[in-house]
C-alpha cells in the first residue's frame, strides 16, 4: 500500500503545491487524479517517485518510509508524457534499459524483453527504429519500458497525452486489463476526465494542492463533494 501523509510542497515562499495532502492507494489499485493546470497533479507523483521532496509530511511504500530514498531505489516506475524513447536504440533497446540499470543479466533481459513486448501488443517489434513507429506504438513501448523493472507501483502522467482521442480510448481500456492481470498499482494524472472514469477504481480530483474529493468514479460523478468538484465534471450547478 502507497500512503500519503499530511504531505506538502512549497516553492518558493508563495507557491504552495500540495497542502497536508493524505491518500491510500492499496495494492493493485488504480487511482486516476485530476484537477485543473496547477493544482499539483505532477507535483503528487514527483513526491511519491523522489523527483521532488516533501516539506512536511510522509510518503510510505508497504510501510516503509520514503524519505532519502533515491528515486532509483523506490521501486517505482515511471511514464511521463515528455518521457522519451532514446531514438539511437530500437525497441527492444528501449525496453532492455530498465532492466540492464537494474543489473539483470543478458539471456534474462532478452526473455523479459520479449514477454513484455507480447504483454503490450508489439510481440514482432523489437528490431524496429522507435522512430518508425506510430504515436501508439511509441506509448505501448513506453509503457513495456516502465513495466519492465516490475515496479509495485507505476506512476502515470497523462501517458497517452499525445495520442488521439480513437486511440486513446482503445490503450485506456487495455491499460486497465492490463495493470489489474498484472496486479499493478497505478497512480495516474489525466486531463481527459472520460480517460479518468474509464480506468480507474478510485478518482482523485484535486484544488489548489489540496484533495477536493475522492472516491469511486460512479460515487463521484453522482455525488460531486462541492460545487467546485462540480462544476469541475462540468456540471452546471
Ligand atoms: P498541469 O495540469 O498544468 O500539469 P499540475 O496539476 O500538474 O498542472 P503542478 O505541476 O503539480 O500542477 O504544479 C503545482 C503548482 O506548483 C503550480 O502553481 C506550479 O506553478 C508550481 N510548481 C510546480 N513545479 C514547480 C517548480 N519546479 N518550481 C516552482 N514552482 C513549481
Ligand atoms: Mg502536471
Amino acid at each position: 500500500m502507497l500512503q500519503l501523509e499530511d504531505v506538502t510542497v512549497r516553492f518558493g515562499g508563495h507557491t504552495t503545491a500540495l497542502e497536508g495532502v493524505s491518500l491510500r492507494v492499496a495494492d493493485g489499485e488504480i487511482v486516476c487524479v485530476l484537477g485543473p493546470s496547477g493544482s499539483g497533479k505532477s507535483t503528487l507523483l514527483r513526491v511519491v517517485a523522489g523527483l521532488q521532496d516533501a516539506d512536511a509530511g510522509r510518503v510510505l511504500l508497504a510501510g516503509r518510509d520514503l524519505a532519502g530514498v533515491p528515486a532509483h531505489k523506490r521501486g517505482v516506475g515511471l511514464m511521463f508524457q515528455d518521457h522519451q524513447l532514446f531514438p539511437q536504440r530500437d525497441v527492444a533497446g528501449n525496453v532492455a534499459f530498465g532492466l540492464r540499470m537494474h543489473g539483470s543479466g543478458r539471456a534474462e533481459t532478452e526473455g523479459r524483453v520479449a514477454e513484455l513486448l507480447r504483454l503490450v501488443g508489439l510481440p514482432d517489434a523489437g528490431h524496429r527504429a522507435v522512430a518508425a513507429l506510430s504515436g501508439g506504438e511509441q506509448q505501448r513501448v513506453a509503457l513495456a519500458r516502465a513495466l519492465a523493472p516490475r515496479p509495485r507501483l507505476l506512476m502515470l502522467d497523462e501517458p497517452l497525452g499525445q495520442l488521439d482521442r480513437g486511440l486513446r480510448e482503445r490503450l485506456v481500456v487495455e491499460l486497465r486489463a492490463l495493470f489489474h492481470r498484472l496486479g499493478t498499482t497505478a497512480l495516474a494524472v489525466t486531463h481527459d476526465h472520460g480517460e479518468a472514469f474509464a480506468l480507474a477504481d478510485r478518482v482523485v480530483i484535486m484544488r489548489e494542492g489540496r484533495i477536493a474529493q475522492a472516491g469511486g468514479p460512479l460515487e463521484v460523478w453522482q455525488r460531486p463533494a462541492d460545487a467546485f468538484v462540480a462544476r469541475f465534471l462540468g456540471f452546471d450547478n
